[in-house]
């Protein structure tokens, strides 16, 4: 275990140095992708009998909040691959996980998730059975790492049951994909996020890696939603550090303890989605905050686009979006226009 939290540190460090050229350019390097595979890091979460490192939750709650901090664009991305890992570890089509599942550990296969089917209330994606196979039609708004990812798992409602049916698929264009749109973003722009249309893309059962009741689906999203609350504090930490190092020690410190108060208050919020909504709320706020510190303290030269400020201050209004769901929204508009 130690083992790996010091390769951590060695991908943080590359990563947080050419974080700002990452922005600028919107291509995250291949080197760095593949230093994520040769690190381990694309099996973090992976069970250790499939080859995972094993490591506890707190410690892996701090390698994403240190990849976030680093590079947001890199780690966005790459959160997600956990995503598929974890359904393949899982799965019950025991051919499709033994094709899959080693080559995605090892980062081999790198894989992104499209959850837009199954999260919204009303179904972006939609799956009807067909002969051998499901039909998938709809739209996911927002889809990561395209252009960088070998697979995506998508996920759409059965139009009879209501039951959340998830396939994997080739990450580039083919019949069924009616439309790749990129998206310019004005933060993790390197994510290379698209959104894509779908129109009776057919998914073999030997590609499906999951079908659960709905209600069983949405009792595992409160943990889906606390690694999500990852990212702000990510940020956060890493504006105290540079905080820190530009001579603002008290500013620093105080950014820093309420970084351990609202991760508190995210894991106590493992047992309750209501608690952990407004943990997320407050590490988004906070996220916010502690950028605009950066920014004051810098003064205008963290203006400049080779500053870390402004790039941390694009970053923390990312996280005010994206993975958000309708009782957040709601919590922030509150705190934000009162
Ligand atoms: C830059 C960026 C990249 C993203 N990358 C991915 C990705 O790779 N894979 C992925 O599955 N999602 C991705 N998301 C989607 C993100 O999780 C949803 O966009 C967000 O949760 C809320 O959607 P909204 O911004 O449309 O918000 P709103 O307009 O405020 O919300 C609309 C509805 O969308 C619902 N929603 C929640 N999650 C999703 C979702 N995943 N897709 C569609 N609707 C959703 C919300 O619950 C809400 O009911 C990305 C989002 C952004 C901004």
């Amino acid at each position: 275990v130690s083992g790996i939290l010091e390769r951590v540190q060695k991908v943080v460090d590359v990563l947080a140095a050419d974080a700002v050229d990452v922005d600028r350019t919107g291509v995250v390097p291949g080197s760095h992708w593949q230093l994520l595979a040769d690190e381990g890091l694309y099996g973090l979460a992976a069970p250790a009998e499939a080859g995972g490192p094993g490591l506890q939750f707190p410690e892996i709650v701090d390698v994403l909040e240190r990849m976030s901090g680093a590079c947001l664009a890199t780690a966005f991305t790459w959160v997600q691959h956990h995503g598929a890992v974890l359904s393949l570890a899982m799965s019950q089509n025991i051919a499709l996980r033994d094709e899959l599942l080693a080559d995605a550990v090892a980062g081999r296969t790198r894989c992104g998730v499209a959850f837009a089917g199954v999260v919204p209330d009303v179904p972006r994606m939609r799956a009807t059975r067909v002969d051998g196979g499901w039909q998938l039609t709809g739209h996911a708004p927002f889809v990561s790492g395209w252009g960088v990812i070998d697979a995506l798992q998508v996920s759409a409602r059965d139009v009879e049951s209501d039951d959340v049916v998830a396939g994997i698929i080739e990450a580039h264009a083919q019949p069924g994909i009616t439309a790749v749109e990129p998206l310019e973003l004005v933060a993790a722009d390197a994510s290379r996020t698209v959104s894509l249309t779908v129109d009776g893309l057919v998914v073999p059962d030997e590609r499906v890696v999951s079908r659960v009741p709905r209600p069983a689906f949405q009792a595992n999203q409160v943990f889906g939603s606390r690694i999500n609350g990852t990212l702000p504090i990510g940020l956060a930490r890493r504006c105290a550090q540079l905080l820190d190092e530009g001579g603002q020690a008290d500013a620093a410190a105080r950014v820093l303890a309420e970084c351990d108060a609202v991760r508190a208050r995210l894991d106590a919020g493992l047992g309750d989605m209501a608690l952990l909504l407004q943990a997320r709320a407050d590490g988004a706020e906070l996220a916010v905050r502690a950028a605009s510190a950066l920014v004051v303290a810098g003064g205008g030269p963290s203006l400049l686009r080779g500053a870390q400020a402004q790039l941390l201050a694009r970053n923390a209004v990312f996280t005010l979006v994206a993975a958000s769901r309708p009782e957040l929204k709601q919590l922030l508009l509150q705190r934000f226009a009162a």
